[in-house]
């Protein structure tokens, strides 16, 4: 890995008569500033230099420790009182005139449009990237950021393409299945529920609307109560500065739906759309898209990042931990693409979320409660088949946090269950989910503990439509099918609506 940048320190008179002097102090400069913090050998050189009549011209050639940008910084001050005090000369800033990355890696990009970046070249096993850059962007670790970006495609394409691993933890023993329909159309027929207008959309009946409180209510008694979870109400528009600091940020796009504001409320600036409308009764989405704001932010995509505000920047008194909060306040929304697909993968959809936040071993303790409830629900209350499996969800290989893995328990278990509907090698829906997120999100939001130590956190959340799916999928829609021990918790089914 090698950086390349042939820079020039822009002076605001001929530097020549300080030759001698450049020249002693760019000697030195390699055996001090260009190789303090850089293993034996591994500090930054340089390769040329020379003067023109208004600048100094010099080319450093670095590998990944004192990287040839950071090189140019460490010189300009030591260069500046130089020339400043004996010769009246400054320093005007620092340019980058040639300026390259090179790595090795067995494949070019497939996207080469990346800011910064003039070109993309791939030869004999070499990425090289060309970059075009000021100083401040220099300063401010853009070329780092760039190198960790190729790093980062590169690592990927070995991963696969979304992939996650997957592990099974455990699985219930088989069980006989009597009920072998697709239970959305099931349900449709049934009158249960109608298609939204909105793309995975669904209006709820009173029946399944019921089984989602039943759902919900059985969270509520058996994980909220027990474990101490306090209910909180976390915002559903969520602005993109959220999104910086829980990572969301790099990866979240194709999945969201966006948010925009109107530029102003002015009645009179939307006359020309009420009218169009008045007129027309057709709304006018290409005048709409003039008026409105970029987007401020999207829809609730996962619920936790949002609280996370409540406590940013903040220490939080060792009597408070484990934290133990959750959030069932609101819809999630999700572009779900040519995926969706019945109740089970939808646009819109509702969830409780429940946040846990501590020491790494309080943490890791309610996570093992949790899993122990949800062990119980599913096998003595819902009595479902399912399974559990260790995964490493793509956020999480996003921030380059796959291999800490199993030692130190952070990671996502997935909850899944089969879809008799869908045949004996039918894929498996996953119905909700729980994570160790470790430290990523106290430190995205700079959250700490009184105490100094580390401070992690977890999130498990409980898709309603998700249970509903596998529920329904495998007990099917006649309540008097359904295990005794839910039947209990659901009581009488809400009556039909009926329409002549
Ligand atoms: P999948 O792989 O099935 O798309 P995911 O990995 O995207 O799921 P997570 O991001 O882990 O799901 O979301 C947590 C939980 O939110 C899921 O376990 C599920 O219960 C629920 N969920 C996510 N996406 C949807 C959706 N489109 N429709 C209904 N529920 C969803
Ligand atoms: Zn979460
Ligand atoms: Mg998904």
């Amino acid at each position: 890995m090698e950086f390349y940048l042939r820079s020039c320190l822009k002076t605001s008179a001929d530097p020549k008569d300080a030759k001698q002097e450049i020249e002693q102090l760019l000697t030195d400069a390699e055996k001090t500033i260009l190789t303090k913090g850089a293993p034996e050998g591994e500090g930054a050189k340089i390769t040329e230099w020379n003067l023109s009549d208004s600048g100094i011209f010099i080319t450093i050639v670095s590998g990944r420790y004192v990287r040839s940008h950071d090189a140019i910084a460490r010189l300009k001050k030591p260069l500046a009182d130089l020339l400043g005090k004996k010769y009246r000369i400054g320093i005007r800033g620092i340019e980058a005139e040639e300026f390259k990355i090179r790595l090795p890696a067995d494949k070019g990009l497939k996207n080469k449009n990346i800011p910064y970046v003039k070109s993309v070249t791939f030869e004999n096993n070499m990425l090289e990237l060309e970059l075009e850059m000021g100083e401040s962007e220099m300063r401010n670790r853009v070329p780092d950021r760039i190198l960790s970006l190729i790093e980062d495609k590169l690592k990927q394409d070995d991963y696969g393409a979304k992939a996650e691993h997957w592990n099974l933890l455990w699985e219930s023993e088989d069980k006989e299945f009597e009920y072998f329909k697709d239970p959305t159309e099931d349900m449709l027929e049934n009158g249960w529920l109608k298609r939204g207008v909105g793309r995975g959309q669904w209006v709820h009946g009173p029946k399944i609307t019921k089984l989602f409180r039943t759902f919900e209510q059985i969270v509520i008694d058996e994980l909220v109560k027990p474990l101490g979870f306090e209910e909180m109400i976390f915002p559903k528009l969520v602005m993109w500065d959220i999104w910086k600091q829980s990572g969301h940020a790099k990866g979240i796009y194709p999945e969201i739906y966006y948010v925009c504001a109107p530029k102003t409320r002015d009645p009179e600036y939307w006359e020309d759309v009420m009218d169009y409308y008045k007129v027309t009764h057709e709304v006018p989405t290409h005048l709409l898209k003039d008026k409105i704001t970029e987007p401020i932010g999207g829809m609730c995509y996962a619920q936790c990042p949002p609280a996370w505000t409540y406590f940013q920047g903040t220490t939080i008194a060792n009597e408070s931990v484990p934290i133990k909060i959750f959030d069932r306040s609101g819809t999630s929304h999700r572009y779900e693409s040519g995926g969706i697909h019945g109740i089970e993968r939808v646009d819109e959809f509702h969830r409780i979320e429940l946040v846990w936040i501590g020491k790494p071993e309080q943490t890791v303790d309610v996570a093992d409660k949790l899993h122990e409830q949800y062990m119980k629900i599913f096998n003595d209350i819902l009595q479902l088949k399912w399974r559990k499996a260790w995964v490493t969800p793509w956020f999480m290989a996003q921030e380059g946090l796959v291999g800490l893995s199993n030692e130190k328990r952070v990671g996502t278990t997935d909850y899944e269950a089969p879809l008799p509907y869908k045949g004996e090698n039918g894929e498996w829906l996953e119905f909700q989910n729980l994570s160790i997120n470790g430290d990523k999100y106290p430190s995205g939001f700079n959250v700490k503990l009184q105490s100094g130590d580390e401070l992690w956190s977890g999130c498990s959340g409980v898709g309603l439509e998700r249970w509903a799916a596998v529920f329904l999928a495998q007990h099917g829609l006649d309540e008097t099918k359904w295990p005794e021990t839910f039947r209990n918790r659901f009581g009488d089914m809400p009556k039909d609506i009926i329409f002549y």
